[in-house]
């Protein structure tokens, strides 16, 4: 029998056709730089020489630009500045102001409005710092901060305090004094390099740093955080990844929030990293519609584990000065995690945390399963909303008799 299909049917056909696309591997070509050889265009180095970074030449590129963003870039120079490789550039759809990519490298005079709760340090990190580019807050970690650089700028960046250097804060890292400071602390077996982006330091220096880190018997574990899979796919090199790969144990974080920024080019760049035996985790910052909707997260996650990432973290987006206008709501992101728990693979399912304010570490936020917890028996609901009950005491001991538990589901 022929049967229409419902609004419900179809609604469910146009989310899903959505999601497939979002999920199919583009890339973004040369775009406005077609005249370029193909052995610059492939050149991490010149990628980041011809960085778009002021007024004229994006307006050059994209006449397109709105009133807010045109102020925004004019006033980045004195907040955190701009910067967008030319690959990264292409990304964007000049066409659509609410572009997602768009909305995290342009500079938007929303920037400058800051509200009550907003910080310029917002995660406390600079009150948890031993030594000069440290942050020690976590017993058995540190954050090993190794230049204010990146190959672009976020305009939502949690250290947009010293990235850049756009507000004077003249970030110098200390390495001698960093890693004395590591190898005197028997507590620290895991560090994280991060800052800006340790991948832009040349191969030699980046191993210089490993190397020394390797070096300290009780330092069981090395990570680096990084953008730059994502902004500069160029810079991952098979000599870079045979150099990472003498380092193992060695975990490397990236930093993506959109299936539109996982390209081809950025596919194959993980596969290198991957292929070097380096487990690769993805860390997402929840941020207003960029990524703040259930169909486009669920897309981005299940394509990080066609690249072979394995989603991390969903960062609640800090409070940092400026930064209102991208930050969705955390009632949102519990509603995502709604979504996803259940729904997909469970290793497509970050956890979504809260970088407590003033320096409290992440808090994982979940929605709530656990209905009650009775006299003999744990009462909770599935991902359907399904209730069930498991017998066990309040205190948490095994019962001396077996509950009498119902045996239907209590929907
Ligand atoms: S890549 Fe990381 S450190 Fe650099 S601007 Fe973006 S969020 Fe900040």
């Amino acid at each position: 029998m022929h049967m229409t299909p419902s609004v419900r049917d179809r609604a469910d056909a146009a989310e899903a056709s959505k999601i497939d696309s979002l999920k199919a591997f583009r890339s973004p070509g040369r775009g406005f730089w077609s005249d370029v050889p193909e052995s610059d265009w492939t050149d991490w180095r010149w990628q980041l020489k011809h960085r778009i970074t002021n007024l004229a030449s994006i307006e050059r590129l994209m006449p397109t630009l709105t009133p807010e963003e045109r102020a925004g870039v004019q006033l980045a120079n004195t907040k955190l500045a701009m910067a967008i490789t030319p690959y990264f550039f292409n990304l964007i759809d000049p066409a659509d102001e609410h572009c997602p990519i768009r909305q995290q490298v342009i500079p938007r005079l929303e920037e400058t409005h800051t509200a009550p709760w907003e910080m310029s340090d917002p995660c406390g990190e600079d009150s948890h710092s031993p030594v000069p580019g440290l942050v020690h807050r976590y017993p058995d970690r540190v954050l090993f901060l190794v230049t204010d650089r990146c190959a672009a700028y976020c305009r939502y960046c949690t250290r947009s305090r010293l990235v850049s250097n756009a507000t004077g804060y003249d970030f110098h890292p200390e390495f001698d004094r960093q890693i004395d400071y590591i190898a005197r602390t028997p507590s620290i077996r895991d560090v994280l390099l991060s800052g800006g982006d340790p991948l832009l330091f040349s191969d030699e220096k980046l191993e210089y740093l490993l190397s020394r880190l390797r070096a300290i018997p009780h330092i069981e574990f090395l990570r680096i955080g990084t953008r730059i899979p994502l902004f500069l796919p160029q810079r991952i090199t098979p000599a870079l990844c045979a150099m990472l790969k003498q380092y193992h144990p060695l975990f490397l974080s990236i930093h993506s929030n959109h299936p539109r920024e996982l390209t081809t080019e950025v596919r194959d760049a993980l596969g290198r990293l991957a292929d070097a035996g380096i487990p690769l985790g993805n860390q997402s910052v929840l941020l207003k519609n960029v990524n703040d909707d259930a169909g486009v997260m669920k897309a981005h996650l299940q394509k990080l584990l066609m690249c072979r990432v394995r989603p991390y973290y969903i960062y609640q987006c800090d409070l940092i000065a400026g930064s209102s206008h991208l930050r969705a709501s955390v009632r949102q992101g519990i509603h995502i995690m709604q979504q996803l728990r259940g729904h997909t693979t469970g290793y497509a399912v970050p956890q979504f945390v809260i970088d407590a304010p003033g320096g409290g570490g992440k808090v994982p936020i979940n929605p709530e399963y656990v209905l009650s917890h009775n006299q003999d028996r744990v009462v909770f609901r599935n991902f359907e909303g399904k209730v069930f009950e498991y017998p066990e005491a309040a205190d948490g001991t095994p019962l001396a008799r077996p509950a009498q538990i119902s045996e239907t589901e209590l929907v």
